[in-house]
């Protein structure tokens, strides 16, 4: 295949990174300065600072004030990830339908859009719930089961992404997605914000950041935009 389906690009790259806090907002300036793109799941019944946790015994993590920051995802994708965050293969039917219908009703109208996105809060599933995302009319659904490869999500309801920022083997695949030529390939990033603690962290991810950025034949999208650039392949 002499062009490639994103975009004309044989090669894409997209991040996504849950649960709407804080350290989004210096994480999105970071990924603006390098032209990237991402997804950001939102749990839309916890966007107020009232509702903030304990992380990893280091820091408080508060969620985004919606009011204080509501165009802070302009440029990315704004996504599903339940109302309020439960483990929604532990919930019956109707509640499974509350929360992802609650929350899309309300991100439709918090982002003025149609949310078509979704992520699995704590990466559980099952085929109920992914039945009832379909209903609700979104079109995909990220897992937290690194693949460590760059495949195109031929299931989009079961989306496993290539890893996560944090893991040891993600330097390694940046260099093999920068080298790869051959095939149509995505490179899939995910994590929470939050995680990045110290300046360290925020330098190592920059530095991630900036060795994928700029390249010709790669296309930086959104997990959506991806969805599409494969549904329209046939077409
Ligand atoms: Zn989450």
């Amino acid at each position: 295949m002499k062009h490639g389906v994103f975009n004309g690009k044989k090669k894409a790259l997209t991040f996504s990174f849950d649960d709407g806090n804080v350290d989004d907002i210096r994480l999105i300036e970071i990924m603006n300065k390098y032209g990237l793109k991402g997804t950001f799941n939102l749990n839309s019944g916890k966007m107020t600072h009232a509702n903030f946790w304990r992380f990893s015994d280091v820091k408080d993590v508060y969620h985004i004030n919606f009011t204080d920051y509501p165009d802070l995802y302009k440029g990315h994708e704004v996504a599903c990830h339940s109302y309020t965050h439960p483990d929604l293969t532990k919930l019956d039917r109707n509640t499974v339908i509350n929360e992802i219908k609650t929350d899309k009703l309300l991100l439709d109208l918090m982002y003025n859009q149609n949310t078509e996105g979704f992520a699995y809060p704590f990466g559980t599933y099952n085929q109920e719930v992914a039945s009832v995302l379909v209903e609700c009319g979104l079109k995909y659904a990220r897992t937290v089961n690194s693949t460590y490869s760059f495949e195109l999500p031929n299931e989009p309801l079961v989306w496993n992404p290539t890893c996560h920022f944090k893991d040891e083997k993600t330097e390694e695949l940046v260099q093999k997605f920068i080298e790869l030529e051959d095939r149509n390939a995505v490179f899939y990033i995910w994590g929470h914000s939050y995680e990045l603690v110290t300046e360290e962290d925020w330098q190592r991810f920059e530095k991630l950041c900036e060795k994928l950025a700029f390249k010709d034949d790669i296309s930086y999208i959104t997990n959506i935009e991806i969805i599409s650039c494969i549904t329209d392949k046939d077409s």
